[in-house]
Formats: structure tokens, sequence, C-alpha cells
């Protein structure tokens, strides 16, 4: 009992499982969202709002076009905010899903303060400070996966497999880091899996061409081009 608590309190909470897509988007798949400046005792490094951002841009490459995430100045205008806390928990990160002008929107919390995640992820990313920064990716990654509706799941080869169902945890970043060879290598690594593009088709190929077929737009692009491909 005590052990399995541990082993929870290390991914990030099972809390809005049961999301579904951000919005109702309109056909264009955009998404505003807004990063945050970082919090007092954040650990937060120079930086770090690049990896959010290639984080990001993962997403969206992985939406083939289907989703476009803009940067807006203030939170209050953002649907999705990224927001760099101190360490707590034990957790990587958390989202909180929010009430936007009546839209599902998401606040995105990420702990860069890999010292709090035990020794052997410590000093890790004590040595070596891409694999620190493969961390804090993932967890944007995995954070910004639920902000998108993406449920956990127990498959360790997904960005949103649940640290709860244990395996080999410095092996889920170590894997990543290894394809890494300079910093700039994050941008173009999206560190997504096969079943997590699935999640990513499953929740927004229909809504986003429900939203083209209002608007009479031909469903060229996307989401639901290479679903159609996909057999159930
Ligand atoms: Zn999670």
């Amino acid at each position: 009992m005590g052990a399995l608590a541990v082993a929870a309190a290390l991914g990030c909470p099972v809390r809005a499982q049961e999301l579904g897509p951000l919005g109702p988007l309109a056909a264009d798949g955009r998404v505003t969202y807004f990063i945050a400046p970082p919090a007092t005792g954040s650990a937060y490094r120079n930086g770090d709002a690049d990896l959010a951002t290639w984080a990001l841009r993962a997403w969206e490459r992985a939406a083939g076009g289907a989703l476009t995430f803009v940067r807006v100045d203030s939170a209050e205008d953002a649907l999705v905010r990224l927001y760099w806390a101190p360490p707590g928990g034990g957790q990587y990160g958390e989202m909180v899903p929010l009430d936007v002008h009546r839209k599902r929107g998401a606040a995105v919390f990420v702990r860069p303060e890999t010292n709090a995640f035990g020794p052997d992820i410590a000093g890790r990313a004590a040595d070596d400070a891409l694999f620190r920064d493969t961390i804090v990716y993932l967890t944007c990654v995995h954070e910004l996966g639920h902000a998108l509706g993406l449920r956990h799941t127990d498959q360790f080869e997904d960005v949103m497999y649940f640290f709860g169902f244990g395996g080999d945890i410095p092996e889920f970043f170590g894997r990543y880091r290894r394809q890494l060879h300079a910093r700039g290598d994050i941008a173009t690594t999206a560190g997504i899996s096969a079943g997590d593009l699935a999640q990513l088709r499953s929740l927004y190929a229909l809504p986003l061409q429900a939203a083209a077929r209002e608007l009479e737009l031909p469903e060229t692009k996307g989401l639901w081009t290479p679903l159609r491909l996909v057999r159930p």
C-alpha cells in the first residue's frame, strides 16, 4: 500500500481522466497558449520556455496541420496556460482543466526541479544537462497531452505512460536522451508514440471534421486524412 502510494505520486495526478478534447475548437484547429514567467523556487533555467514551445510544436506536428498553437501575451486570453512550478509531492507536473469563456481549456504545471525525483534521476540530471532537459521536455509533452485530453496509458513506449504502473523510469527518459546529440535536437524529436498519436486522432478527428462541415470547408488536411487509413 505504502509502496503503491509512493509510485503513484511519482507521475502526475490522475484527475481529469475523461476530459475529451479542448474547446470546442473552430474548424481551423486554432489553440491559444500562454507560457508564464517562472515562479519563485521553480528551478527554471533560461531556455526552458523553448522546451515548452517545442512540446507544443511536437503535438502540432503530430496533428498533421489539424491543430495550430498560437501564442498570446496574457493568460486570460489563452485556452492552454503553462506554468513553471516549485517542487511538490514528487510530481513531475500536473494538469488542471479550466473553463475559458465556456470552452474547455487547461492549466499545465511543470516542475523543473529534477532533484525531487530520487537519487538516480537527480544524479543523471546533475551530470548531464541534456538528461535534465529531457525530463523537463517530456514532462511538458505529457502534461500538454493531458491538456489536449489524452489519458494515461499502461504502455511504456507512450509519453502518456503512467509511472504508477512501475517500470524503469530513468529509462523512460534515457531512451529519449539517447536520440539527442545537441539541445536543438529536441525541437525535431517529438517523443510521441503511435499509441499517443492514435489517442490524439480519436479526440480531434471527428470534432474538427464536424466543425469544417458547418463551414462547408473542404476536408482535406490534418488528422482526418490519415484516420481513413486506420482500421478499427
Ligand atoms: Zn499524467
